[in-house]
């Protein structure tokens, strides 16, 4: 008999059976996972535990709510945290974006544990993972094992990268872009996926789009020859947009747009841009905190000619939250600000309905990155038939009172914060209990300080953090970070202007 889990009378956040795109509050109902699945959802009395071995928890006056689904994230740089503060797109990208290669392989399993597990403290049970530390074949296994171990839902996006080679003046780039043991490992990691029950699958993030089309079509047979179906790629301006053509255009002319490609950002996408998105079923991620923040434009998920393939993603959670309330209230006050700000240009008061609702957003959290990732008919929402990837809210918290009574959506995204998500079950393990994440199983073959420690809790994993960044702070103390801006500044625009 597979195990089983009753979340029992809450307040259940159901798909309206009359509007796909709503959800609805069940009052009073029990929400039933066995094995991994999720079935059965119904009236409190009328649901009982199916065995005496059945783990019931009590959610009376809490949220039961879909987990939410990132759609785009680099979960390695959590000992990179606090540096960014300041900082815009183009400074942190030799502060943030270029550090993997500061990191030893060890660095990187302590930071991706620390990332994942701080997106399940917050509600999180599937990641899109932009995994841009490509320095080994240890840096990348490492990675893959940390999420295993997490116990996430991931889809690693396996990242060729440009490494740095000296960050000493000269400060230098690797020219070799394409080491033998990148594609063996790209190949490892294929023939073994998917991997942690099926949770975390193989999947590919690419931003080398400068490179020559036989080279990128090459990549795309291979890639796709191991089935990855889902590729993520930064689409912004400038440092992205190396040879002056529009990423959307570069696609197209590769015959690459359409449902397996996922965008982060889009923020500067033109009409014609959004269109071909659009008409090409291609994804795409808003990060609000940090498109706010860095420069990149306004969030897009509200756009009229975007919005029907738009999901939420963190992007840098070692520059702002790792949760998806904050991404959801950011990007939804930030559109309507912008709205609210065209009538008072005008002269107008802006005291009609606003457009764009805590519903519009939660689905962009929820079903929208299900979508994403092409996994709608498993996760996004909660229904029988689909993955037990659940979170409960707590609802008689300072912040949730009596808005989690009154509309537990608007209570989600406009009142919760980290410490409200009290339980968080992904694939049917529950992975946060009464408010603190549980022990994780560490995977054997983990080098350093973590060898032979088969089981951790947080407090294990954040002194290995905090060890951890004092180490690589002490490796990069004799970075001259202006004098390494210039010069990234400079090789960027060799290769923009080819
Ligand atoms: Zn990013």
């Amino acid at each position: 008999m597979p195990t089983s889990l009753l979340l029992q009378n809450g307040t259940i956040l159901a798909p309206n059976p009359d509007d796909s795109n709503d959800v609805i509050p069940l009052r009073e109902h029990s929400l039933l996972v066995e094995g991994s699945m999720i079935t059965r959802i119904g009236p409190h009395a009328e649901v009982q535990p199916p065995s005496p071995d059945t783990k019931v928890i009590d959610c009376s006056g809490k949220i039961v709510s879909p987990g939410f689904i990132d759609t785009h994230h680099h979960m390695w740089q959590t000992q990179l945290k606090g540096r960014h503060a300041d900082q815009s797109l183009i400074e942190y990208m030799p502060s943030g974006n270029m550090q993997g290669g500061n990191y030893t392989a060890e660095d990187i399993f302590w930071g991706q544990l620390g990332g994942c597990l701080s997106s399940i403290d917050a509600g999180t049970t599937t990641v899109v993972d932009h995994a841009h530390m490509s320095y080994s074949a240890a840096h990348i296994e490492n990675a893959v094992s940390a999420t295993i171990s997490s116990g996430i839902r991931s889809v690693f996006g396996f990242t060729p990268i440009t490494r740095v080679k000296s960050w000493d003046p000269p400060f230098t780039m690797d020219d070799d872009l394409f080491p033998p043991w990148l594609f063996e490992t790209f190949d490892k990691l294929a023939q073994q996926a998917p991997f942690g029950d099926g949770r975390v699958q193989l999947g590919f993030a690419m931003d080398l789009w400068f490179l020559p089309k036989e080279i990128i079509l090459n990549i795309f047979d291979r890639i796709n020859k191991a089935g990855v179906k889902t590729v993520t790629a930064h689409y912004l301006h400038g440092i992205y947009n190396f040879n002056g053509t529009p990423l959307p255009d570069i696609l197209a002319s590769y015959n690459l747009l359409g449902p397996q490609i996922l965008l982060s950002h889009a923020t500067l996408a033109t009409p014609a841009a959004a269109h071909q998105l659009t008409s090409t079923g291609t994804f795409v991620s808003s990060t609000p905190e940090t498109e706010l923040q860095m420069g990149h434009g306004l969030p897009v998920c509200f756009r009229d000619d975007l919005k029907s393939q738009c999901s939420l993603g963190i992007d840098c959670h070692s520059n702002n939250s790792s949760d998806m309330m904050t991404q959801m209230r950011l990007a939804l006050q930030a559109e309507r600000s912008r709205r609210n700000q065209i009538k008072l240009d005008k002269g107008e008061i802006p005291l009609l309905k606003i457009e764009g609702t805590v519903k519009d957003v939660f689905r962009l959290a929820t079903m929208q990155g299900a979508r994403a990732v092409k996994m709608e008919k498993e996760i996004g929402s909660l229904e029988v038939g689909k993955r037990g990837d659940v979170v409960v809210f707590e609802g008689r918290s300072t912040g949730m009172v009596c808005a989690a009574a009154q509309d537990p959506v608007a209570a989600i995204v406009l009142h919760a914060s980290v410490g409200d998500v009290g339980t968080v079950v992904v694939d049917g393990v529950v992975r946060k209990r009464e408010g603190r994440l549980v022990e994780v199983a560490v995977e054997e073959g983990i080098g350093g300080s973590g060898k032979g420690r088969r089981v951790v809790g947080w407090e294990d994993v954040a002194g290995e953090l905090v060890r951890s960044r004092r180490e690589i702070e002490e490796r990069v103390k004799g970075i001259d970070w202006e004098k390494a801006l210039d010069a990234f500044l400079g090789l960027y625009k060799n290769v923009r202007d080819g």
